[in-house]
């Protein structure tokens, strides 16, 4: 019997670029350096970024990436990802600052993907809706808020998702309720090529949380927030606090070339140089899971999403 051949059809990149050219004629760049779109301000350059102005839009963006089986992801305000210094070899589509339409209802609000999750939580706090308290101070998008089951003070997406509408990793779109994304702490079951188009969200009328507003809204005297970062490097560990835990291995400080632990805050990873590698970054949390791991036995994971080649 014949063994099978397995034939590799190499993708054809410039006709991907013309096509994505006619379906988003706005928005496309080739080998874009993913420091302008990330919040740390560091990272390697992706083959392609589409900035779709419209929902039709990114359809049509994400079926040519299927079409001609090129590697994709979305992306919002960047404020949770590190593109590794090698790049990316795909297409990244940019959905936040477009998609950003919010609406508010008697007991919900509608929030296009690419909303800024804090405008979400200022909006429906003035307007005296409960439970998104915790969302202002975030600095992503809603749909990175949705990926990531962004939370903070005892609160988290989850709890305020009535549904949302995505677009499948086989281009179709369909609306999944929140016991469908198996939501975890700063995680979801959301394939990393379904992309969220927006939410509706639960916010009935009642009494503001003072005492988390307060929190959220003094953010400044606890966490670097003028410095360049992606938030919390590491998820707490069950029971503890990872910030803890790096400030009693005494790392505030440390750096390796551009970045640098906060002095201010120890879970914060921030970059101090010009020109930082993600090569750095990666070594100085390398170091710090070593550290914690030699003085308390636990292994510190990363909350920060991590693509591209070394
Ligand atoms: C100063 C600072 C403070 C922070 N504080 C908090 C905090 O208190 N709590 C907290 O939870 N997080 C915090 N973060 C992290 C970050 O803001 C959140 O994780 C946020 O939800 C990420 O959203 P984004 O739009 O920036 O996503 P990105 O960083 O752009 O992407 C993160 C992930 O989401 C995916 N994604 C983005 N958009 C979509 C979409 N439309 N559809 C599907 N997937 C998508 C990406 O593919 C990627 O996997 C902080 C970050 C900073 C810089």
């Amino acid at each position: 019997m014949m063994g099978s051949v397995t034939e590799v059809v190499a993708v054809d990149y410039s006709q991907v670029e013309k096509e994505l050219r006619k379906t988003c004629p706005r928005g496309v760049r080739v080998d874009e350096p993913m420091s302008k779109h990330t919040t740390i301000g560091a990272g390697g350059t992706v083959r392609f970024l589409a900035v779709p102005q419209n929902v039709s839009e990114l359809v049509a963006v994400v079926r040519t990436a299927l079409k001609y089986d090129v590697d994709y992801l979305a992306i919002g305000r960047g404020s949770n990802l590190l593109v590794r210094d090698g790049g990316f070899n795909g297409l990244a589509i940019k959905v936040a600052n477009n998609l950003a339409n919010l609406r508010l209802y008697k007991r919900t609000a509608y929030a296009e993907a690419g909303a800024s999750f804090t405008r979400l939580g200022r909006i429906l706090t003035r307007h005296g809706r409960p439970h998104f308290e915790f969302a202002i101070g975030i600095p992503g998008s809603v749909g990175g808020a949705v990926r990531m089951n962004a939370g903070a003070y005892g609160s988290e997406l989850s709890r305020v998702l009535k549904s949302t509408k995505i677009i499948t990793t086989d281009g179709r779109i369909t609306i999944l309720k929140p016991e469908q994304l198996a939501f975890r702490y700063r995680g979801s079951s959301l394939p990393r090529r379904a992309i969220v188009i927006s939410s509706i969200f639960w916010c009935p009328p009642g009494e503001v949380d003072q005492a988390v507003l307060k929190q959220a809204l003094s953010r400044k005297d606890t966490q670097p927030i003028a410095d360049r970062s992606f938030g919390s490097t590491f998820k707490n560990p069950p029971g503890s606090f990872a910030a803890q835990m790096i400030d009693r291995c005494g790392l505030k400080g440390m750096r390796r070339g551009g970045a640098m632990i906060s002095k201010k805050h120890a879970n914060f990873v921030i970059n101090v140089g010009d020109n930082t590698k993600v090569s750095d970054i990666e070594s100085l949390m390398e170091f710090v899971i070593a550290r914690v791991k030699d003085r308390f036995g636990v292994t510190l994971e990363p909350e920060v999403i991590i693509i591209g080649n070394p």
